[in-house]
């Protein structure tokens, strides 16, 4: 089963409107007129406009890092799926650990979101990942498959292909700590198993599941050489143009072998 890297970066709350707008200059150059892998990149959502603007032509595509599953409403501050795709987003990073961790998301409120980027043709990544004290206490395959069993509880058969996981160790992310390319494979192979048993092993082989957490030029070879690791959600790595860069050329070189 091919599946096509994905390498997404998720700039969180780190540029200014110059700073997005430059770093997405910069990327639209370094990738030229395409790639072999898939890349997207994730801008604050004030930005998102602006980068939309400049990634015409370009086969870098826009994604949010949250949305409101809601249609339009009394939502004071929220953002829904049908203004994100009217801007140019393809995809949606939702239930980061981030946004677990500092607003309370549940797994409910991400699959809730989920069928709302679904039905507004968004692309949702999936964030799932254990703490620092749960791999400690070796919970990291039962933390993970209760976040995928919650977060995708409501996908039906027919959608499941499409969607994005992103196993993501919260002790790894922005911590220079990384999760060996051992340590991930044995995390992503059990979700695959895990996304076997929930659909079908077809289903399963075809969808994507990146890994993320302090991936960085220095060992995205290593990462994304993993059987069942499709790509990279990029933090750190992917404000700088040259490291991103440099990741998705490893994920490139994975597609030519
Ligand atoms: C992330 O926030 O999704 C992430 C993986 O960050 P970093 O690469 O900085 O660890």
């Amino acid at each position: 089963m091919t599946r096509r890297p994905f390498i997404a970066g998720n700039w969180k709350m780190n540029t200014r409107r110059d700073s997005a707008v430059e770093l997405a200059g910069q990327l639209v150059k370094g990738v030229g007129e395409r790639s072999a892998c898939e890349v997207a990149i994730c801008p604050p959502t004030v930005y998102l406009s602006a980068v939309s603007d400049l990634l015409a032509g370009s086969p870098i595509e826009l994604g949010a890092q949250n949305l409101y599953p809601a249609a339009d409403g009394a939502y004071t501050g929220e953002v829904n799926a049908a203004m994100l795709t009217d801007i140019g987003c393809r995809f949606v990073i939702l239930g980061h650990s981030e946004r677990r961790q500092l607003m309370g998301e549940t797994d409910a409120e991400v699959a809730t979101k989920l069928q709302a980027a679904l039905a507004g043709n968004l692309v949702p990544i999936v964030c799932v990942g254990e703490t620092l004290e749960q791999r400690q206490a070796e919970q990291t395959e039962a933390v993970v498959e209760a976040q995928v069993r919650g977060s995708l509880a409501e996908l039906d058969e027919a959608r499941a292909a499409g969607v994005v996981i992103a196993y993501e160790p919260v002790w790894a992310i922005g911590t220079g700590l990384t999760a060996t390319p051992e340590q991930a494979e044995s995390v992503h192979r059990s979700i695959r198993q895990l996304l076997a048993e929930m659909f079908t092993p077809e289903i399963a082989g075809q969808i994507r599941i990146q890994y993320g957490g302090s991936v960085k030029p220095d060992n995205a070879v290593d990462l994304l050489g993993q059987p069942n690791i499709d790509g990279a959600l990029v933090g750190g790595a992917s404000l700088k143009a040259a490291d991103f860069m440099a990741i998705i050329a490893a994920a490139d070189a994975v597609c030519a072998t």
